[in-house]
């Protein structure tokens, strides 16, 4: 490993289980222990090789199969590039269809996360295809893109189970929001239409502002939502949530494709830019 990528992965290591399905399901115990759902991703994307894909589909169907053996109320969330869409949304539907199976006779929860705007409208199309098949299946959609109102809106007319976050992907600016006052702003306008006429859908957050308002809107509408949040990240709010007997699901990552999702956790926030700094300065001492 290059020094780099050693320092970045002292600090990802909070992120993320460990490299296989067995710590994903460890570390979902431990949040149940918590009181806490788990939700399982296996870090990588953009796959093109059948081969590596095959890998993903065999331990997403493992982890769909061993939650009831583990005892732990879990959910899985894919990435529709790591089961095919980089060649094409054919292959991602075939392979995903394989994943839906199990999920069904295992009545687990199934996510799609939202990837970047290349993929937004063949992850609903995706999501069109399946949710007619699955009701127990969410997706991602994303604050700092223009058309998600548009999105939310016709996915909520369909009675689809949505989860709102801000967005992780650098998007232009003609079709995204591009400073944190009117991303902030548009999470809130989108949340408040979810509390108003939404399924079943998750506020994924670490906002404090964010947060503090969901809990004030649910009191207004009562309605079957959760909070999401990233293992490792915020954890007195996943406390307090739950005392207060909200749901709360932890997406909790594994695998050893660890650098792209732990670059983007660096990226959004200035303190751990700050730890990145801090780590290489001393490493270079020793
Ligand atoms: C469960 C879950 C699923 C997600 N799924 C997707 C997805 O499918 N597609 C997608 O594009 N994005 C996804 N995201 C990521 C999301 O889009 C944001 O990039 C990420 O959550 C940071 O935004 P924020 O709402 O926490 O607010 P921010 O404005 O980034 O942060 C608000 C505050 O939260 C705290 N915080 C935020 N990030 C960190 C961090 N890394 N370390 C420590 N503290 C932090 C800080 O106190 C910060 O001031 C998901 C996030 C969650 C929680």
């Amino acid at each position: 490993m290059q020094l780099m990528e050693k320092v970045l992965f002292k600090i990802a290591k909070q992120w993320i289980a460990g490299d296989t399905v067995d710590d994903a399901l460890i570390a979902a115990k431990s949040a149940y222990s918590l009181r806490r759902h788990a939700i399982i991703n296996k870090l990588g994307e953009y796959h093109t090789s059948k081969k590596q894909i095959k890998v993903v589909l065999e331990e997403y169907q493992k982890i769909v199969n061993s939650f009831r053996k583990w005892k732990i109320r879990g959910a899985i969330s894919i990435k529709p590039t790591q089961i095919g869409l980089s060649i094409s949304q054919k292959e991602c539907n075939r392979n995903f269809e394989k994943i839906i199976q199990k999920a069904r006779n295992a009545h687990v929860f199934v996510w799609l996360d939202m990837e970047s705007s290349e993929h937004t409208d063949e992850t609903i199309e995706i999501y069109h295809t399946f949710f007619s098949k699955y009701e127990r299946l969410g997706i991602a959609l994303q604050a700092n893109l223009k058309r998600t109102d548009n999105d939310l809106n016709d996915l909520i007319g369909m009675g689809a189970k949505i989860r709102l976050v801000k967005g992780a992907y650098r998007e232009k600016a003609n079709i995204a929001f591009k400073t944190k006052k009117d991303v902030d702003n548009n999470f809130i306008k989108l949340m408040k239409i979810l509390f108003k006429k939404g399924n079943e859908f998750a506020i994924a957050s670490h906002d404090t502002k964010i947060i503090q308002k969901a809990q004030s809107l649910s009191k207004k509408y009562p309605r079957k939502f959760e909070f999401q949040f990233l293992k490792g990240i915020r954890e007195e709010f996943k406390l307090d949530l739950v005392k207060k007997k909200f749901v709360v699901s932890e997406y909790i990552p594994y695998g050893v494709n660890w650098l792209p999702y732990s670059i983007r956790r660096i990226k959004e926030r200035k303190r751990n830019i700050l730890l990145l700094g801090s780590s290489l300065i001393q490493s270079h001492r020793v």
